[in-house]
């Protein structure tokens, strides 16, 4: 069964995408099958995974409204993922599903009939807690926040932690934070480092380990359709997600040897 993992922060520009595309990208290449949701009317993810996101058979919104099964609307990547494009038509599917019934569920229900056939599954939200962020939370059995070492950044954080946990109790109780990711780093940058060192202070074990630098060879990747990791294997920021994932399945080892260990 997939651990479902929503790639949330509601302020924008943060490397949701980035990280959704290289971290997707990163895990498919062990052996754990992957599947990338783009939930984001803005179609990022899907240009970014080399998918043409106007030219879309069924999608996310089509899903969403129950007029398509994930498998009728799942592609594959040259990345070695699987991906359910999204594109524009997502903000019509936003305003349908707000006075649909269990609206917030749509996601999770679709996502249980493929959940058997993935590791891991990435939800690249859009910047904002719309009914879409919503379906993200619900679907997911964790959050990893992106977030860039700024001045606001740690009242971002926390203002986005409350949410997340208000959230919890009303729809989703087991959520979890798988963790949280420093983006668009510049070791030069002495309040970026302040700000660094005070996410750890406060968040421990929370904070990935891995940073993820300030790299053109990331922001290039997506305009050729590609993974940092096709685009530029020995780039930092090749390097950066490639850690990432590594942390990513170190902490899924960690949890099933505790869940092992409990069930004896
Ligand atoms: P949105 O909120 O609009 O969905 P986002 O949080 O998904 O944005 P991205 O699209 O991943 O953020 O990144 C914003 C911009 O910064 C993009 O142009 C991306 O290519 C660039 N970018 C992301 N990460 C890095 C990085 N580590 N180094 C350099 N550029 C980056
Ligand atoms: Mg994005």
């Amino acid at each position: 069964m997939a651990r479902i993992i929503a790639i949330a922060n509601q302020k924008g520009g943060v490397g949701k995408t980035t990280t959704a595309v290289n971290l997707a990208a990163a895990l498919a290449r062990t052996p754990k099958r992957v599947l990338l949701v783009d939930l984001d009317p803005q179609g990022n993810a899907t240009m970014g995974s080399g998918i043409d996101k106007r030219e879309l058979g069924a999608s996310v919104t089509d899903v969403l409204l129950g007029e398509a099964t994930p498998a009728e609307a799942i592609v594959a990547c040259a990345d070695g993922y699987a991906l359910l494009p999204g594109n524009i038509d997502l903000t019509a599917a936003e305003i349908r599903l707000l006075d649909a019934q269990g609206r917030e569920g749509r996601l999770k229900a679709a996502l249980a009939q493929v959940r058997g056939d993935y590791d891991f599954i990435l939800i690249d939200c859009p910047p904002s807690l719309s009914v879409l962020t919503l379906n993200a939370l619900t679907a997911a059995d964790s959050v990893l926040v992106p977030m860039q070492c700024e001045y606001y950044a740690l009242e971002g954080l926390s203002a986005l932690i409350d949410t997340i946990d208000g959230l919890k109790g009303r729809f989703n109780p087991a959520l979890e934070i798988e963790g949280v990711l420093r983006t668009m780093f510049d070791v030069r940058n002495n309040l970026a480092n302040a700000v660094s060192a005070e996410l750890t202070n406060h968040f421990g074990d929370l904070v990935f380990r891995t940073i993820v630098p300030r790299n053109v060879r990331l922001a290039e990747a997506p305009s050729h359709g590609q993974s940092i990791l096709g685009y530029d294997r020995a780039s930092r920021g090749s390097v950066a997600y490639l850690g990432l994932a590594g942390e990513v399945l170190r902490r899924q080892r960690e949890r099933t040897q505790k869940q092992k260990e409990n069930a004896a």
